[in-house]
């Protein structure tokens, strides 16, 4: 068995009747003991649809309690779970299905009766404590030429999830995590952010993506402590499930901590809960924190901020600011991780030196499904992104590589740009990226999403030229503004560059800018 495997099962087997997961729509609690049945049941109704090692399970649910159960019976069968988004449209599932090839699917039960006219599948019911009833498909064709299950020891070194990267700059890279990888990853989670039994996570983002399903589910079945699920965030119950869930801690993207700066119910049902509230940190990662956001959070909501670093390819987070010593703008310390930064072609970990950031260790992928030679050397992972460490050891984001942006040779790091126009306040959001000029290659372009839609855009763009003056250097300037009413996001809530840039240049093209 393998250690991930044996971490699951033991944790269900001790202190049976102690709740474990929440449903934070209903409220509803479902205790180890009955995740414990669940497994057993799903398992057994897997193994007799011949359902074993190495077959590959497609997951399109929303999140739920169940979820949690469906993994870890995927993961003692020695199956491989795949997660993809709930909202996957049909055609894209169909394009999913007949490329990879799938034992068996868990779709939302509106796609079932869909799904089932055109492929040859098999379709089986089943009620279990964490879900009224699930509907999944078992691929027949693929299936019947066995007589059953495969059922052979498990490794570490086997696949146990298929993620994909968020596609932020282009296609989105399958990432293959082994058993040994996952519990590596998690174990590193747990003990950095010193997590206990008595700890309760709240989660908000989707399950199929690394956040949610290693850095907060997994991290906290290590823990032994418990875990609220909701659908998705919604700032008018954000305070209430943290208060009434009696959460330590949530993983959050700063989209979030923006909404909840900015929304009044957030506002005021914090003033409502605010003496039931025990949280000890939100955690912030994906994409960077304007500074303004963090230090007016910490200020409003008596909450501190933790950011940290991480991608999918690395199961999880890299570095994290540590509790006791936090560093405002950093993405804080590499807990158990090698990193180092890409300068002029070599590795160095000398304090203020940029470069590419490249991390190794025993929770970082060896290669992707597809092979990526260029980003891998010497089992150094080069991650794509810019960074750098300052005296202390603690990281410093500073975008990635391909976003960059070249005016005349001199290199603008978006980010920087980014957290001064975010002191503004009318700004509610800000992209800086790099249009196309004659003289200068790329010319500087700050996007922007206005608090006032209304608010004069000649007055907007003077204050901005007036404020950048004195807080970047020439080259950094914006040169030209342009404003949107909202930005091309991606599931992780990162903004879509390459989309951004290709929206505007069609609109340019057309004259109306
Ligand atoms: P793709 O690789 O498909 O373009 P992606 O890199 O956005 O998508 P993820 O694995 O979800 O996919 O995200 C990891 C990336 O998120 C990191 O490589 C980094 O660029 C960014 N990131 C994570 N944490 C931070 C942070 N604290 N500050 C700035 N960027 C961050
Ligand atoms: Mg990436």
């Amino acid at each position: 068995m393998t250690k991930l495997i044996s971490a699951l099962k033991s944790e269900l087997m001790q202190d049976q009747i102690k709740p474990i997961f929440q449903d934070a729509e209903t409220g509803d609690w479902v205790t180890r003991g009955q995740v414990e049945e669940d497994v057993a049941r799903l398992k057994q109704r897997l193994i007799e649809n011949k359902i074993g090692n190495g077959d590959r399970v497609l997951i399109a649910l929303e999140n739920s309690i169940f979820y949690p159960a469906l993994m870890q019976t995927i993961w003692e069968l020695g199956a491989i779970a795949m997660p993809i988004a709930d909202t996957t449209p049909g055609d894209e599932l169909r394009r999913q299905i007949a490329t990879n090839q799938y034992s068996a699917i868990f779709v939302q039960n509106k796609f079932v009766s869909d799904l089932s006219q055109d492929l040859e599948i098999k379709k089986e019911y089943i009620a279990l404590n964490t879900i009224e009833e699930i509907t999944f498909l078992v691929n027949d064709q693929l299936l019947q030429v066995r007589n059953q299950a495969i059922q052979v020891p498990i490794k570490e070194t086997d696949l146990a999830m298929i993620l994909h990267t968020s596609g932020t700059t282009g296609k989105p890279k399958s990432v293959g995590l082994t058993q040994e990888l996952l519990y590596n990853g998690a174990i590193h989670d747990r003990d950095s952010h010193q997590m206990t039994a008595n700890d309760t996570a709240l989660i908000l983002m989707p399950m199929f993506h690394v956040n949610a399903q290693v850095m907060t589910l997994f991290q906290m079945r290590l823990s032994g402590g418990k875990v609220v699920i909701a659908k998705k965030f919604s700032a008018s119950h954000f305070w209430q499930q943290v208060a009434i869930g009696r959460v330590t801690w949530v993983s959050v993207v700063p989209t979030i901590i923006s909404i909840l700066l900015l929304n009044e119910n957030a506002i005021a049902q914090y003033q409502e809960y605010k003496s039931q509230i025990h949280l000890r940190f939100l955690r912030s990662s994906s994409f960077a924190l304007p500074l303004k956001k963090l230090t007016d959070f910490e200020k409003q909501f008596n909450t501190q901020i933790l950011e940290g670093y991480g991608m999918t390819e690395t199961a999880s987070q890299c570095t994290i600011n540590p509790i006791e010593a936090p560093k405002i703008g950093s993405a804080g310390k590499p807990f158990a991780t090698e990193l180092k930064l890409v300068a002029d072609g070599k590795l160095t970990d000398e304090a203020n030196v940029v470069g590419e950031i490249a991390v190794r260790g025993d929770h970082v992928i060896a290669d992707y499904l597809e092979p990526h030679a260029d980003s891998f050397t010497n089992g150094w992972f080069l991650t794509g992104d810019l960074g750098y460490l300052d005296e202390d050891g603690y990281l410093f984001v500073k975008g990635r590589r391909k976003e960059m942006i070249s005016r005349g040779g001199e290199k603008v790091a978006p980010a920087k740009v980014e957290n001064v126009l975010n002191e503004l306040p009318f700004v509610e959001q800000v992209a800086v990226i790099g249009l196309p000029d004659d003289l200068y290659g790329e010319e500087v372009t700050a996007v922007i999403v206005l608090k006032e839609p209304k608010s004069s855009k000649r007055l907007v763009k003077e204050e901005v030229l007036n404020y950048t003056e004195h807080k970047l250097a020439k080259f950094e300037r914006p040169t030209k503004i342009l404003f949107v009413d909202k930005f091309p996001r991606n599931t992780t809530g990162k903004v879509v560059r390459p989309k951004l840039r290709d929206e505007l240049l069609a609109t340019m093209v057309g004259g109306n800018q």
